[in-house]
């Protein structure tokens, strides 16, 4: 049986969330998450931002019986810094003079109903991997777009993905000439299918879904 698509009130809160995961590649997403929640294991994202794609992980999660765990450190990316394409100034704690998209994070899962389904860790990343020890049944990577993070991100959570879970990357620009934000997910989904571990399993627009078959990530 495919995965069911996500009941309409869960995709009006998806729509009207603050974030940056387009509708359709968020139905690739919740499908996966569906499908991957099978396993019975966590599913994980890198990148919560204002809980936009947590919601639609945090349903699939529900629907399966398993936890969806969302890691940032809701200080934003690059790109998401005053002064740059793709800042909100909303997303400005005044007191401490920084991004912090947890409050919203948080508003946004509650409105949705879906917090109980969720645990959100407040981290950078590679620091949570570094001790993270768990089977994962899919990781979605949506974190930040440097070189530097995208390949920690890889490197940090790939290897948790159990045999036959779901690696999800976002923003994969194969063309220079489509990309907003560079191309190291690019880089990592390459890197990736040539270690042999995952081979791809769908693509819609910049999502890409790959599932583990081996070892050698
Ligand atoms: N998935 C979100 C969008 C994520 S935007 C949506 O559906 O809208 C990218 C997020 O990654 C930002 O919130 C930023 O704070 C976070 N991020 C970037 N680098 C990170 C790192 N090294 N560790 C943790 N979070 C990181
Ligand atoms: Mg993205």
């Amino acid at each position: 049986m495919p995965p069911a698509a996500p009941k309409p009130e869960i995709l009006a809160a998806f729509e009207s969330a603050k974030g940056f995961m387009p509708v359709r590649e968020g139905l690739a997403l919740h499908a996966a998450a569906a499908e991957a929640g099978r396993l019975g294991l966590p599913l994980l994202e890198v990148g919560t931002y204002c809980g936009r794609s947590a919601i639609l992980l945090a349903d699939a999660a529900r629907e399966a019986g398993v936890t969806a765990i969302t890691v940032d450190h809701h200080r934003g990316s690059e790109e998401q810094q005053p002064g740059w394409e793709y800042h909100d100034e909303s997303t400005v704690d005044p007191e401490v003079g920084r991004m912090d998209t947890l409050p919203t994070f948080r508003r946004t899962l509650h409105k949705a109903g879906l917090e109980d389904h969720v645990v959100a860790i407040v981290g950078r990343s590679p620091q949570v991997a570094a001790f993270w020890a768990t089977p994962l049944a899919l990781v979605f990577i949506d974190g930040g777009h440097t070189d530097e993070h995208a390949t920690a991100d890889y490197e940090g959570w790939a290897p948790h993905i159990a045999e036959g879970g779901l690696l999800v990357i976002h923003d994969v620009f194969p063309d220079p000439a489509d990309e907003f934000t560079g191309q190291a997910p690019y880089r990592i989904y390459l890197r990736a299918l040539a270690s042999g571990a995952f081979t791809e399993a769908s693509a819609t627009d910049s999502l890409r879904v790959l599932r583990r078959v081996g070892a050698g990530v």
